[in-house]
């Protein structure tokens, strides 16, 4: 049987990256220069069921993630883990259709969250509902991630631990 966890934490071994000092901004930058495409967090009032996800430009070397501003902060740095996760697991995802740059700036400008509802329908939102096994997988490895900051860094004040109902899931179905 696969041993998931060690394939985890294989995973993030073969990111590289020294965690000592861990920021989520300087996470960021080293995957951005390892893969030459630079990553944007977007914080945004989030129009269904979804809480985040992440498109990429076929124009520019940026990935956007979307995630939902309104829930506690370490909610939203969840969502954000979980969001690069599927960036270094090589996923697909849905293209950022340019013809809304202006859009994306201009609510960008404003200094709000994004307001994806002001979108055209189907322009920015992930292009189908995630495979469950899949996302069991990101979850599993956002908790390695998680584990490996926490080893590290002071960012336990953030209460950085497994809290979604469907993390608590996986878990169970995976051990
Ligand atoms: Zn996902």
């Amino acid at each position: 049987m696969t041993n998931y966890k060690e394939t985890a934490e294989q995973i993030i071994d073969g990111l590289g990256y020294d965690f000592t000092n861990f920021t989520l901004e300087d996470f960021c930058e080293f995957l951005g220069q390892k893969r030459g495409r630079s990553i944007f967090f977007l914080p945004s009032e989030m129009t269904a069921e979804v809480d985040a996800f992440w498109i990429t430009s076929r124009e520019q070397p940026f990935e956007y993630i979307f995630f939902d501003a309104h829930v506690p902060r370490f909610h939203q740095v969840h969502l954000q883990l979980h969001e690069l996760v599927h960036i270094i697991l090589g996923h697909k995802t849905q293209e950022f259709d340019p013809k809304y740059a202006w859009l994306l700036k201009e609510q960008i400008r404003q200094n709000k969250p994004i307001t994806l509802a002001d979108f055209p329908f189907g322009s920015v939102k992930r292009s189908e509902v995630g495979d469950p096994q899949k996302e069991a997988w990101v979850e599993l490895v956002t908790h390695t991630l998680y584990k490996r900051i926490n080893q590290f860094s002071d960012l336990q004040t953030l209460d950085l631990k497994p809290q979604n109902s469907m993390l608590r899931t996986i878990l169970k179905v995976i051990d």
